[in-house]
């Protein structure tokens, strides 16, 4: 491809909220424009990017047996209505109607469109497994698009979803959507990790996420620095704490602590380890409109030095049947109505005081002694405080992991990374197979509803991971796989013949060889044409310059910005081995 010919506009502005460098680069590498909050076009250059990340997907799904198609961006709001979605999706999913009043969505998901086609057509289990996929837009109407695309209102994603007779064949075929997952981002040329996660908004059982590692992830993942436990902060376990010296033994008893109205107060007031402590945090959960229930406050408990998982809380909560959509902050004004000081709210009496449906520990407490809590009067904390006293209490795993806290698989220590979440795999089970009735015949001739999985990879959203974790303060540094480029070749001066013939010469010859190369033959200065290189990075440049007359041209590895001369003999093939090696 010719510069001068394509449409590559580079600039040197960045917009104003652009924080991020791969947004930097991608809209000054003319690789995307913004045409509203969230929506992206895709110019020449991040197509070309796109359309090589979507290559190496498609050849990793086809030959792991699944079949593209591909379902409309429109889809009729009643399907949506019968898996119960329509109403709990929130404001992410975009609602209209047409001129008939006939409602629709725009798919940010196809659980249900897909449900749909393979109810009609697939009628026994002998018609199973089946693997659909399809490489599509979604749009969901996120609260806060940002970042360019990573986090946009309409994307690309790659989603699959599977149907199975039973849930073994289900676990196979996750298992093997894990492996096709691997190698695509292995392919990429990405330093990735597996991790364990919440299955959120979609449901199921099981979930993994595939997160590419970078400092500027919106993700947090936690890591066994020994063993290769892996997961998002929103699933991470842990082992039980130990116990830190010095307990604070003591009958149980009231204490008059005024003021002493947070954890880091009381740890100073008796002198004691947080984990002695008792930290309530107070939520109010907010229900499915269906259910017509009044949002109410929701009390968690916890070790005074763990933080509440929010995630994991919410999924706790909906473990008792709640069905809450979301846990927003209670006010100290809602906390004060339900007849609690905040700072001081503790467990005794609570249920009696705040007729509470919802009270949940952290499972560490579980018949945890030797604890001092809020006493549910202003300036009054219990000490001596023995949780297996308690009847009946409901625990569940609700604490933030912490650095430092012990693996739940080796009891190595646990520690951080920031990472971005390029795909997601579910096991769905019969989630939306059996509220919209998609049923097959087992072998022995019963109606059973399919078990199903959903395997999404953020397309679009690779491009900036790509970048987060290659590039350089120049700017876009691709892999391998993804460089919209194999090799820039640049003409130092347009206007010398020389130059202009050999450049062109080399580039209809590397190109009938099949490399993708760009021909810088603008009649720009050589500085800029250098600086674009660097911006929007293709893997090498071969500058065909001055050097031209003693027979030698330089070529430079985007990656390492490393040079080298080489002679005009073997060009060609030199050139070749080096795209192919490095
Ligand atoms: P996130 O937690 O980042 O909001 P998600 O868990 O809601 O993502 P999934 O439903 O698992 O997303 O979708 C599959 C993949 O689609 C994600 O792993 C991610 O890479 C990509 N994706 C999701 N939302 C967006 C978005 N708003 N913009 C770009 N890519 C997205
Ligand atoms: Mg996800």
């Amino acid at each position: 491809m010719r510069f001068s010919q394509t449409f590559i506009p580079t600039t040197k502005e960045s917009p104003k909220d652009a924080i991020l460098k791969s947004h930097q680069f991608l809209i000054r590498g003319g690789f995307i424009h913004q045409i509203g909050s969230g929506i992206y076009d895709f110019l020449p250059l991040g197509k070309r990017v796109l359309d090589k990340i979507t290559q190496i997907i498609k050849e990793e799904m086809q030959a792991a047996g699944s079949c593209e198609i591909m379902m409309g961006f429109v889809v009729p709001a009643e399907l949506w209505r019968a898996s119960g979605r329509y109403e709990k999706y929130g404001k992410e999913l975009l609602r209209f109607a047409d001129r008939k009043d006939n409602e629709f969505i725009l798919g940010p998901t196809y659980e249900e469109s897909v449900t749909a086609i393979v109810k009609t057509y697939v009628k026994s289990y002998k018609q199973l497994p089946l693997n659909l996929y399809q490489l599509h837009i979604k749009f969901r109407d996120e609260l806060r698009p940002r970042f360019g695309l990573m986090r946009t209102r309409e994307f690309v994603m790659k989603d699959a979803y599977s149907f199975h007779a039973d849930t073994q064949d289900l676990q196979r075929e996750f298992t093997h959507m894990e492996a096709t997952y691997r190698r695509i981002f292995k392919r990429l040329g990405l330093d990735f990790r597996v991790v364990e996660a919440d299955s959120g908004a979609i449901g199921g059982s099981g979930s993994k996420e595939f997160v590419v590692l970078a400092a500027c992830g919106e993700d947090t993942i936690v890591i066994c620095e020994q063993c290769e436990y892996a997961a998002n902060i929103e699933a991470a376990k842990r082992t039980k704490r130990t116990e830190p010296p010095h307990p604070p033994k003591a009958a149980f008893a009231k204490f008059h602590t005024p003021s002493i109205g947070t954890i880091e107060r009381l740890k100073d007031f008796f002198k004691i380890d947080g984990f002695f402590t008792i930290k309530a945090v107070v939520r109010k959960a907010i229900f499915d409109p269906k259910t017509h229930k009044a949002p109410e406050l929701v009390y968690f408990f916890l070790r005074g030095d763990d933080d509440l998982e929010m995630t994991k809380a919410l999924n706790a909560l909906n473990q008792l049947g709640a069905e809450a959509l979301e846990l927003q902050d209670a006010s100290t004004e809602e906390i004060a109505n339900s007849g609690l000081f905040a700072g001081f709210i503790g467990p005794y009496a609570l249920k009696n005081i705040t007729q509470a449906h919802y009270i949940i520990f952290d499972t560490d407490l579980y018949e945890a002694r030797d604890l001092i809590c809020g006493a549910n009067e202003r300036d009054y904390h219990f000490v001596g405080v023995d949780l297996s006293l308690f009847e009946s209490l409901t625990y569940a795993d609700i604490a933030q992991v912490r650095v430092g806290d012990s693996c739940p698989c080796c009891q190595g220590k646990l520690v951080y990374q920031k990472g971005i979440e390029v795909g997601h795999i579910f096991k769905l089970n019969q989630r939306y197979s059996a509220p919209l009735g998609a049923h097959f015949l087992d072998s022995s001739g019963k109606s059973l509803p399919f078990e199903m999985g959903c395997y999404g990879i953020g397309v679009s959203r690779l491009l900036p991971a790509i970048l987060e974790q290659k590039s350089d303060m120049k700017g876009c540094v691709w892999t391998k796989a993804s460089a919209p480029f194999d090799i820039d070749i640049i003409i130092s001066h347009a206007q010398d013949t020389h130059q202009n013939t050999f450049a062109s010469e080399l580039y209809a010859s590397l190109h009938s060889a099949g490399v993708a190369v760009l021909l810088d033959d603008r009649d720009l200065r050589f500085g800029v044409k250098m600086t674009d290189f660097e911006l929007i990075g293709p893997r090498f440049a071969l500058i065909v310059g001055k050097s031209l007359e003693e027979g030698r041209v330089e070529l430079v590895n985007r990656e390492s910005l490393e040079r080298e001369f080489l002679g005009l003999e073997g060009l060609k093939e030199a050139i070749l081995l080096r795209l192919e090696r490095d």
